[in-house]
């Protein structure tokens, strides 16, 4: 890792996703494997990628209100106040001013942060569902027992997920292990460097308008539409 990223990673605060999304970004060099996410306008600036499906593409699993609500009204308002949390750490570089700073690096940590996993999430989906094959398959059952063992456990943690959250698989580069993880809200609990492979939203958002409180049945159900194939193109990534 460059001094500039880990100075980057020491200034921004609690967000260990966006950590994740940066080490993908960083494979992208000549014989590199590479799986970037598109998160920034030609400007720099942080904005949101087509919706890679139509709206009812998850039926019936995810209805298309519930896709067109979230994607609109959830995913893209986090990138503008990604935008806006940095424009704010700007201004107060430029005056001094640091009487907002804990609010702001808040802010951004947590906007940015969903912007990225809903990001993820997107192209997780709009799948076949089933089993994954390959690597992926074999590190899975190496890691974890067998992938009935692995769903089950994904679906525990993903319906347990304490109020807005998500569910995830990931992997970690440096100690080369596939791992469950809980996340709150958009930035907490992650454990430092781990790349998002799969993401499964629990946020009320992503599922109330058709499965109101049955937060397992909708969990049980997104294994119908994963895309394991996206999940194994993440998964060569983040190990290259
Ligand atoms: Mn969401």
């Amino acid at each position: 890792m460059t001094s500039r990223r880990n100075f980057m990673q020491g200034s921004v605060a609690a967000t260990g996703m966006l950590l994740a999304a940066d080490a993908v970004i960083a494979q992208t060099g000549p014989g590199r494997r590479r799986y970037a996410d598109k998160l920034t306008d030609d400007a720099g600036k942080y904005a949101v990628a087509p919706l890679p499906y139509a709206y009812d593409a998850l039926e019936p699993v995810i209805d298309a209100k519930t896709v067109e609500f979230h994607y609109n009204f959830h995913h893209k308002p986090a990138a503008v106040a990604a935008n806006r949390a940095e424009e704010g750490l700007a201004k107060a570089r430029d005056t001094s001013d640091y009487s907002q700073v804990k609010a702001l690096e808040k802010e951004l940590s947590y906007q940015l942060s969903s912007h990225i996993l809903h990001s993820i999430y997107w192209t997780n989906m709009a799948g076949k569902g089933g089993e994954p094959g390959g690597d992926l398959a074999r590190a899975i059952s190496g890691e974890f027992g067998s992938f009935a063992k692995f769903k089950a456990h994904l679906i525990a943690a993903t319906t347990s997920v304490e109020a807005s959250g998500w569910g995830l698989l990931g992997y970690q580069p440096a100690s080369k292990k596939l791992m469950i993880l809980q996340c709150e809200n958009h930035q907490k609990l992650t454990a430092w460097g781990v790349v998002p492979l799969l993401m499964l939203d629990v946020f009320e958002h992503a599922y109330y308008l058709k499965y109101q409180n049955r937060r397992p049945e909708y969990v049980n159900n997104l294994f119908g539409i994963v895309s394991w194939d996206n999940v194994a193109e993440r998964f060569d990534a983040a190990r290259s």
